[in-house]
């Protein structure tokens, strides 16, 4: 019983990029927190990996805030640190590290599959059974306030290093958690 219930928060706690067992995964994690003290689940995290996971699965603001506040400045520090051009009052890169704290914890469902992966028994195609479907770069573009040619060309591979960040810090809280539920 204890191996399944930490297997299934295990991979909730990946996102519904990889797999969802019919329930959100909020709703299987949030089982797992009325099994585990939350306290003693975080322990292991350091604050920034604590904050997504109360951004992400308790609906946090204030964490929310805080790790986007986070991300932000990482995203500044890249954009100082390869001179990236910035017209000013521009608020891209802000943008950028708002936007890979919003996909990383509030990932859009895909719409044909609901979310399972799979479609009568196949492998769904739309989302490539991941469940998951990532915003187009058109809406990226749009939510960074770029234009759309602009986004390919320059800003796209930008943001996609700020969102590997965060997806490496869930990465971290996902071993984390592992252990914790071992
Ligand atoms: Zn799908």
């Amino acid at each position: 019983m204890g191996a399944s219930v930490a297997s299934v928060a295990f991979i909730s706690v990946t996102g519904a990029r990889t797999v969802n067992y019919g329930e959100s995964s909020r709703g299987s994690f949030h089982a797992l927190l009325n099994r585990v003290e939350m306290a003693g689940l975080l322990s292991g995290l350091d604050a920034h990996e604590t904050n997504l996971v109360l951004a992400k699965y308790r609906d946090d603001e204030a964490a929310e805030r805080a790790l986007r506040a986070h991300v932000r400045l990482y995203a500044v520090g890249l954009a100082l640190e390869e001179q990236w051009k910035i017209t000013k009052g521009r608020p891209i890169v802000c943008n950028m590290g708002a936007l890979a704290v919003f996909e990383v914890i509030s990932p859009g469902c895909c719409r044909r599959c609901n979310g399972t992966g799979m479609v009568f028994n196949h492998a769904c195609n739309t989302c490539n059974s991941s469940g998951y479907k990532p915003a187009s770069g058109r809406a990226k573009a749009e939510f960074v306030g770029v234009h759309k040619y602009q986004w390919q060309q320059v800003w796209n591979d930008r943001y996609e290093r700020i969102y590997r960040y965060v997806l490496d810090m869930e990465a971290s809280v996902e071993t984390k958690l592992a252990k914790v539920s071992a």
